[in-house]
């Protein structure tokens, strides 16, 4: 197991878990024990126990998800597009290698098909074998894991799916594609023609430009487009930021057909997650 000592540093005794958000802002979250820590082709990759958040995945020094909040950003990149759409059957999720999006999507009944690309299966190895919180050791024969590039992926569907899911890590390392423009371009192929996609487009607080890029990228391919928030306190600024691109239905009255078990969402929060804040608002011209 080898361990990355400048994500980890001792102070007077203890472990921390220290993470570099930006040139004047770092987190630390202490920690109890490093269950895995090992350098995948794509990334280096770390499950930690720590006290605050429980397991938690760590990438390039970066928290993915943890057992304590892991669910709010899950449960809405995947509820809120599947209730939007009236009968979503197939399902693209790119990335989520945590498997919590794979979860929450497991929950419809109408949902046939499940695919799941993933660049990086340690990734789904150790969130199946330690961050059971999380991934709820996913084993739902509609999922189909596949091992490889989305954006190569996607260039190869054509009127595939009724619902894409873009749960990326942040847009550095393998992950910087899946914000471009030519890939919500191949995304929009990729969808029946009243398909509909959501992507996280990061904090509102700290990387207004990548979401106010998302947003106009993707109001240029979909006649739809909307963003929507939550907070999610292991993100950077807390808000964290979704946007839905859809060919036909809109994201509205979703909280008449919520019939599901969840710990975040409820009729509420469906309502109220897309009024923006005033400042987000007006950046977005909304
Ligand atoms: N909820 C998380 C967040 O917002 O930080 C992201 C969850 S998930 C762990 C992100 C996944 O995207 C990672 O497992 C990473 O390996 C995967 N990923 C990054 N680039 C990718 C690519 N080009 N194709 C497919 N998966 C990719």
């Amino acid at each position: 197991m080898s361990t990355k000592l400048e994500w980890l540093k001792e102070i007077d005794g203890q472990l921390w878990l220290v993470e570099d958000e930006k040139e004047n802002l770092r987190l630390y979250y202490r920690v109890k024990e490093v269950i895995h820590a090992e350098q995948s082709p794509f990334q280096h990759v770390m499950i930690v126990d720590t006290y605050e958040f429980g397991p938690t995945l760590v990438l390039d020094g970066v928290i993915q998800t943890t057992s304590r909040d892991g669910h709010i950003y899950n449960e809405m990149i995947t509820h809120i597009p599947l209730l939007t759409h009236p009968n979503p059957k197939r399902v693209l999720i790119i990335g989520g290698g945590d498997c919590g999006a794979a979860r929450e999507v497991c929950k419809y009944a109408q949902v046939e098909h499940i695919d799941m690309v993933e660049i990086d299966e340690l990734v789904v190895k150790v969130s199946k074998q330690y961050l059971t919180e999380v991934s709820g050791n996913l084993s739902d024969p509609r999922v189909r894991f596949i091992y490889e590039d989305g954006t190569t992926f996607v260039k190869n569907q054509n009127s595939t799916y009724d619902v894409v899911i873009v749960d990326s890590s942040d847009p550095i390392g393998p992950a910087e594609q899946l914000f471009s423009y030519e890939f919500y371009r191949d995304i929009e192929q990729a969808l029946k023609p009243d398909g509909l996609m959501v992507c996280q487009s990061q904090s509102p607080i700290f990387h207004m430009d990548v979401l106010k890029q998302t947003y106009e990228r993707i109001s240029k391919l979909f006649p739809i487009a909307r963003v929507y928030q939550a907070v999610v306190p292991t993100y950077p600024g807390g808000l964290w930021s979704f946007t839905l691109g859809s060919k036909k239905y809109r994201p509205e009255q979703l909280e008449d057909k919520w019939n599901k078990e969840a710990k975040y969402v409820n009729k509420g929060i469906l309502k109220a997650c897309f009024h923006l804040p005033e400042s987000v608002r007006q950046a977005l011209g909304v």
